[in-house]
Parts: structure tokens; C-alpha cells; sequence
């Protein structure tokens, strides 16, 4: 077990000023796998402080001098793919072939993409009269979580730096073991010293410091409603900028017509991908009344074939969750459920047969769950579909705005208009139409209280930057 007792601060590994630890559990084998250092206020101080150093110097840099920072940075994440793959497979528990392709393998589209957006940014406009110039929003403060660990650090580092802003960076105390290596990445990619810094800590310390810290101008959080209304709080009370990237309930709606078995396919893929430990996940199904018993065979057959196992497996497609709390929470969700009246159609509260050591939960999936329960209303964050039945469109569209998110979503029809022109109805920031794909430069965001403000994309560049007017 590796002992760690640093941060990245200033441009090198700085001694950290507590003694206290946080240890890191193998998900899978309950294992401790290596202990991060608990970082202080002074720790947060040092850091930010570095970051404000280099504040200056960074934002006069040219477009070409952070692009070719940038693409060292890209390249270092393309090096390190198969140890960033193994070390969330570790951490987090996430089955590797789905480590590398999408842990790994974002992070990399996402910078590739910052560098087109960053390469043919137009920095300076004409209004009139005025010139209008974007400039870096300053000093950032990126606070992550454990789910996608470290496409949630490309996301917000990657396009802070392109706006030639710095940052100091608070990962998830789930999952540091990627957030060191990616400030390894960093280290080797030869930034100004205190462009980019990471103090690893818990969320109530090192995180809440950063929120309220003065030398702060802009934070950037993803991760749940309730920390990110905390983290808003305090920000506001400092007039800083922030950005929030929330929780979600994402509906999936199957319109009469559509091909129902590939919907359903799909939507059982996506909830069981990072075992249901996706924000944008499709947790709820809605289909017509008439096709509820066909959609819940489906899925029951689909969810069959996701048997939970060893994550470093590669033919395992559904590991454990991250944390023994995080299991409880799923299962108290599904046993919730089932005292409600809700009918298991697939999987349940109880340890998957044959493995009696890790935070394994079964693949489930409820049907007859009541739209206004815990379990059709809160996120569960776990291997959990609930399948809703609708009578008409204007009844599919109530059921899948009736939430207080609004992250993502799917639809499904006989044509692309028609889902289209239902998407247009739902309070959600992103739709999938009859399975498109995912696109890095598309904005990223949530309605409602799924946060406020945009990832990726220009959308993302934008949000690191502030505008400055001067009237000739
Ligand atoms: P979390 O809110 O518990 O923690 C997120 C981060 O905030 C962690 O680094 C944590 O240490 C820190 N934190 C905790 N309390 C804090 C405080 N009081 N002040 C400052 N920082 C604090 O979330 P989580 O459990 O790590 O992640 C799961 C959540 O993240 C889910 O709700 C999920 O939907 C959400 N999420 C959203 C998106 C998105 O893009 N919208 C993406 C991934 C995950």
C-alpha cells in the first residue's frame, strides 16, 4: 500500500502541513489500496496563492504557447491511457474495458476537442464602436467527484487553462489515485510553475475552503444538488463566478412507433454503464401502457446478461459500486421500492450470489414504481432502471418533466422530427435522439436543478472567461 504525503503545489510535490490521511478502498476487494493526504486551510492558502502568482504570466501567454502546453498535456493522457484505465478500474471499481474506452478515453476526445475550440477562438470582436475583448475569468477553483474521475478534471482544467486562467484543483477523496496522475501528466507537460495545483482532502475542508477562499474568482463544481447549493452559497456571498454540474433523473421516453427492443436495449446499456454511477443516466424508462409488459420483458432479458464481477476482468460489464455507503443507499432505494408496492422485474436489494466481499449491487429493474416516490423521483446513483408506464404524449411529457432535475435524457419515435419535437418539450439540457451519440463539442449542462452553466465545447471555453469593452 502506497503512502502518499504531497500535493501538487506550485509546479512540484509540496509536503503536506496535516498529518491526517484519507485512505483509498479498492472497491472489489474492500482492500485499502494507498492513503492521500488530507489537506489543511493552509495547505488551500499555499495553493491558491500559487495560482494567483502565476496568474499574470499565464494570461498574457499567446494562443499558440497554451496550445502547444495543451497538446503536451493531450499527449501526456494518449501515454498514460492504460494506467489511467487500470487506476480507476482500482479506485472506483469501474469494469476495464469500459475504463479505458470511455475513463481513458474521454478525457482524451475532450482535451482534443479543447484544442480545435481554443485553435479558431475569436478573442476579440467588434460592436459598434467598441471592441470586445475575452479575457481570463482568473483564478479557479475546480471541485470534482469520484464517478468520472478524471474526464470531470479534463473537463474543467483543460478549458480553464486554454482561457489562460489557473487553477487549483479539489478531486473526489473516492477516487485521488487519477488525480495524482493526472498532476503527474501536468508536471510533464512542462507548465509555468502554479498554472495548475492539486490539494487532495475532503469536500467539508479543502473543497469549502476553496469556495469561500478571497483568492478565488470563479468556481467550478461537479457533483451533487446539495453540496453544489452549498458551494453556491458560499461563492455568491464572495461574488464569485460558478458553475454548477448537478444530479440528474434523466428520463428516456419510447413514443409509439419507435423500435421498442433497441430503446430498450439501449437504455439498459446506459443505466448499467459505471454500474448506474452516471449522472446523465437514463433511470427512467417511460413507454405507451399498451407496450409496459413487452418493455419489461425486454429489459428484464437485456438486465440478465449484466452478471456483476472482478472489475479487472475484461469480460465483466458490471463491477462493484464505489463505496460501502453507496451500496447501502442503492439498496435501501430498492427495498424502498419494494415495500411501496413496486414489482422487481429483475435483480434486488440482496449481495450478488458468489461474491460475498465487495460493494456489489444487483443489476434491477422496478416496474409499477410510483411516479412520486423516492425511487421515480431521487437520484439513486446505481445499477437501478424504474420503468414507467404513460397513457399519452402530453401524460410522457408530465412524467418526464415532473422532477426537480434536468440533466439529460433520450427520445425515441418512428422518425427523428418527431422525437425531435418532443426533446423540444423536455426541461433538460441534453436529449439523444433515437440513439445519437455522444459529441464532445455539444454544450453539456443541466436545466433546473441539475446546475448552472455549460461544459465542453465553446460553451465550456466560455465559461473561464469574462468580457471587457472599450469604446473608440
Ligand atoms: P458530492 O457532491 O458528494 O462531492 C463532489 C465533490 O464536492 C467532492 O470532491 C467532494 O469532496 C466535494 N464536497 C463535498 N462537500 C463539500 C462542501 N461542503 N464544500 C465543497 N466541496 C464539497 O458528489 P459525489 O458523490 O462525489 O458525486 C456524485 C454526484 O455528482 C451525483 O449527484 C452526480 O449526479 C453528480 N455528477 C454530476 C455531473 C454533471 O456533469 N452534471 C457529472 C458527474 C456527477
Amino acid at each position: 500500500m502506497q503512502h502518499y504525503a504531497d500535493h501538487y503545489i506550485g509546479g512540484t510535490w509540496r509536503p503536506a502541513t496535516g498529518p491526517d490521511t484519507i485512505e483509498v478502498i479498492d472497491p472489489a476487494t474492500e482492500q485499502p489500496l494507498a492513503a492521500v493526504p488530507a489537506g489543511t486551510r493552509a495547505d488551500v492558502d499555499a495553493a491558491v496563492a500559487a495560482a494567483r502568482a502565476a496568474a499574470p504570466g499565464w494570461a498574457a501567454t499567446t494562443r499558440e504557447e497554451r496550445l502547444a502546453a495543451l497538446t503536451r498535456l493531450r499527449d501526456g493522457l494518449v501515454a498514460h491511457r492504460a494506467e489511467i484505465a487500470t487506476t480507476v478500474t482500482a479506485e472506483l471499481g469501474t469494469p476495464i474495458g469500459f475504463a479505458d474506452a470511455v475513463q481513458a478515453g474521454t478525457p482524451i476526445a475532450v482535451a482534443t476537442a479543447y484544442l480545435d475550440v481554443l485553435a479558431s477562438y475569436d478573442f476579440e470582436e467588434k460592436v459598434g464602436n467598441s471592441t470586445v475583448y475575452s479575457e481570463p475569468a482568473g483564478v479557479v477553483a475546480a471541485v470534482t467527484p469520484w464517478n468520472y474521475p478524471l474526464h470531470l478534471i479534463v473537463a474543467k482544467v483543460v478549458p480553464a487553462l486554454a482561457a489562460g486562467c489557473t487553477v487549483v484543483l479539489k478531486p473526489s477523496e473516492e477516487t485521488p489515485l487519477v488525480a495524482r496522475l493526472f498532476a503527474r501528466i501536468v508536471d510533464g507537460a512542462d507548465l509555468p510553475p502554479g498554472v495548475f495545483n492539486m490539494v487532495t482532502g475532503l469536500g467539508t475542508v479543502v473543497g469549502a475552503a476553496l469556495a469561500d477562499h478571497p483568492g478565488i474568482d470563479l468556481v467550478s463544481f461537479t457533483g451533487s444538488t446539495a453540496v453544489g447549493r452549498a458551494i453556491g452559497e458560499s461563492a455568491g456571498r464572495g461574488i464569485k463566478r460558478v458553475a454548477l454540474e448537478l444530479g440528474g433523473k434523466s428520463a428516456n421516453v419510447v413514443l409509439p412507433g419507435a423500435d421498442l427492443a433497441r430503446a430498450v436495449n439501449v437504455n439498459i446499456a446506459n443505466v448499467f454503464a459505471n454500474t448506474g454511477q452516471t449522472c446523465t443516466a437514463w433511470t427512467r424508462l417511460l413507454v405507451h401502457r399498451d407496450q409496459y409488459e413487452e418493455a419489461l420483458a425486454l429489459a428484464a432479458t437485456a438486465a440478465a446478461k449484466y452478471t456483476p464481477g472482478d472489475p479487472a476482468d475484461p469480460a465483466t460489464r458490471l463491477g462493484p459500486l464505489v463505496s460501502a455507503r453507496q451500496r447501502e443507499r442503492v439498496r435501501g432505494y430498492i427495498t424502498g421500492a419494494v415495500e411501496g408496492g413496486a414489482r422487481l422485474v429483475a435483480g434486488g436489494p440482496e449481495q450478488p450470489e458468489g461474491l460475498e466481499r465487495g460493494y456489489y449491487v444487483r443489476p434491477t429493474v422496478l416496474a409499477d414504481v410510483d411516479p412520486d416516490s423516492a425511487a421515480a423521483q431521487e437520484e439513486i446513483f446505481g445499477p437501478v432502471l424504474v420503468v414507467l408506464p404513460y397513457r399519452d404524449e402530453a401524460h410522457a411529457l408530465e412524467i418526464a418533466n415532473g422532477t426537480e432535475y434536468g440533466l439529460a435524457g433520450a427520445v425515441w419515435a418512428a422518425d427523428d422530427e418527431t422525437a425531435a419535437a418532443f426533446a423540444r418539450r423536455m426541461d433538460t439540457g441534453q436529449v439523444d435522439i433515437n440513439g445519437g451519440r455522444f459529441n464532445p463539442l455539444a454544450p453539456f449542462g443541466g436545466y433546473k436543478n441539475s446546475g448552472v452553466g455549460r461544459e465542453l465545447g465553446r460553451y465550456g471555453l466560455e465559461e473561464f472567461l469574462q468580457t471587457k469593452s472599450l469604446q473608440f
